[in-house]
């Protein structure tokens, strides 16, 4: 599981938080993460930051929040 899986990954978790992957592909996104710490944890952050930026409204706050979740969540990682 090195650095590239990850990155092929992440775009499809964007759209699974997005809501915007088909069916399929979400149940396929939803299975990997259950096996894969390295994208669940992407997915918490994924879900978070949509969160915070949905509840400030603006985008320009919104990248602050975005900055200090991704500060926390380095923490988190393996
Ligand atoms: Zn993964």
């Amino acid at each position: 599981m090195g650095a590239l899986h990850h990155r092929l990954w992440q775009g499809r978790l964007q759209g699974f938080v997005d809501g915007e992957l088909p069916p399929a592909r979400a149940a396929r996104v939803r299975a990997h993460v259950a096996d894969c710490p390295d994208c669940a944890a992407e997915l918490e952050l994924l879900h978070r930051m949509k969160g915070a930026i949905g509840r400030l409204g603006t985008r320009y706050a919104g990248e602050a929040a975005v900055e200090r979740l991704r500060r926390r969540a380095e923490h988190l990682g393996p």
